[in-house]
């Protein structure tokens, strides 16, 4: 197929396609599936071989958030029956990190619940990054808090972290719809100033939303103009409870063609596959290790993930390896730039403040409905409404903020 030839080419060069070839990629049709994974596995083992690094979630603080993304069971209002704890103690924090690494984990993302931190809420993360790091030094953190105000960023690099994540979720166009209480153009600002303060972006997208292609493929472009270092692909976990509780959009394949627009729009970036895999990819998840080089371990922020051990199983069965914590996870291209970005900052310091929190592999479903989800012609290539799956989503019981060990 031109097309597939034509984007396996661009991305073994490292280059972008044009925003008509990655629509073109969601319109492939069922039958070309495998021929779009194989073509997209190609780019992946180009720039990550067949290494999968994995993230551990930590929420450091679950529910009770003022803020209302319709997708998430945390927000206002959410029915969702999900964990309710404020601030973990450092310590504890620690033990959940410490078992997720023990597990495989290179990178400890700790999410706090909320728009944004308080400078008190600073000081706690920067308590809890000493603790895990004292134990594992080598161990990366990622920090998604939300809204930062000015100089937090700072503090955070300066504290140890590795990292800030930072969703845009969805396309400018649609962002209102699923979100009123803060703007796209907050969320592309936050990411923009962690980057300026030294900090590897993180930032991704929720899919199965009720967005359309156009949508799609306007936020993972707009991703790879702002620089993101690693790309989290949500599918939306729809919570009972939750404004999107009825948004069962996805399939298999369709996650599987998102993930191959996501790789050959980023072909050298860390592509994860985040909440939701084993909700909508189910028996596919290994074929999305062919295109993605990075996952969640275990749990997520509040739902239950598969056991820690099939998530290892899986990766070696399916012929990859975990990404040890002395491997780079970017091409050296990749983390040349980082590391300048990272250097200059140290030596003159920049940006600050970032905004309202991500959902960070685990913050779930969606909201707002913008347009029902284009699928090609002749296709269903959403769930229709007697395919629910509710009994797929399962609450978080284990881990951080329960007596129960965590799943790693
Ligand atoms: S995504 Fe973050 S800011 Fe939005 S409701 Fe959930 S926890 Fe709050």
């Amino acid at each position: 197929m031109d097309l597939l030839d034509t984007l396996t080419a661009k991305g073994l060069r490292g280059e972008v396609p044009t925003r008509e070839e990655a629509l073109a990629v969601l319109a492939t049709t069922d039958d070309e599936l495998l021929d779009v994974v194989a073509a997209a596995g190609k780019v992946r083992r180009r720039w990550f071989g067949r290494r999968v690094k994995l993230n551990y979630l930590v929420n450091l603080k679950s529910g009770l958030c003022p803020e209302d993304c319709s997708y998430c069971s945390q927000r206002l209002g959410s029915k969702a029956e999900i964990l309710k704890y404020t601030w973990l103690k450092p310590d504890q924090a620690a033990d959940a990190a410490r078992a997720g690494v023990a597990g495989g984990a290179k990178r400890v993302c700790l999410v706090a619940s909320g728009r944004g931190p308080t400078d008190r809420d600073i000081d706690r993360v920067t308590d809890t990054m000493a603790a895990i790091k004292d134990a594992d030094p080598e161990v990366e953190i990622c920090v998604c808090l939300g809204l930062l105000s000015d100089n937090q960023a700072e503090r955070l690099k300066a504290a140890g972290a590795d990292a800030y994540n930072h969703n845009l979720n969805t396309s400018e166009n649609t962002y209102g719809t699923i979100t009123k209480t803060h703007t796209y153009a907050d969320r592309v600002d936050t990411v923009q100033k962690a980057h300026g303060a030294g900090l590897s972006a993180c930032s991704g997208l929720i899919a199965g939303m009720g967005e359309s292609d156009e949508d799609l493929v306007d936020v993972v472009f707009a991703l790879r103009e702002l620089g993101s270092d690693s790309v989290p692909v949500n599918f939306l976990i729809p919570f009972e409870g939750t404004p999107l509780a009825k948004e069962w959009n996805l399939t298999p394949q369709r996650c599987l063609r998102i993930l191959a627009m996501v790789r050959f729009v980023n072909p050298d970036t860390e592509v994860r596959i985040a909440g939701g895999r084993e909700v909508h990819l189910r028996s596919m998840q290994p074929l999305g290790l062919h295109i993605a080089n990075s996952i969640f371990l275990g749990d997520y922020l509040t739902s239950e993930g598969q056991a820690g051990q099939t998530d290892l199983d899986m990766i070696k069965d399916a012929g990859f390896e975990v990404e040890g914590a002395g491997e780079a996870t970017l091409p050296r291209h990749r983390a040349d730039v980082a590391e300048a970005a990272q250097a200059g900052h140290a030596s003159g310091g920049c940006g600050s403040a970032a905004s309202a929190c991500g959902s960070g592999g685990g913050c779930g479903p969606c909201g707002g409905h913008a347009h029902a989800p284009s699928a090609p012609a002749g296709e269903a290539s959403e769930a229709s409404d007697d395919e629910l799956r509710g009994d797929l989503v399962k609450v978080r019981r284990r881990g951080a903020g329960t007596e129960l060990a965590p799943n790693a």
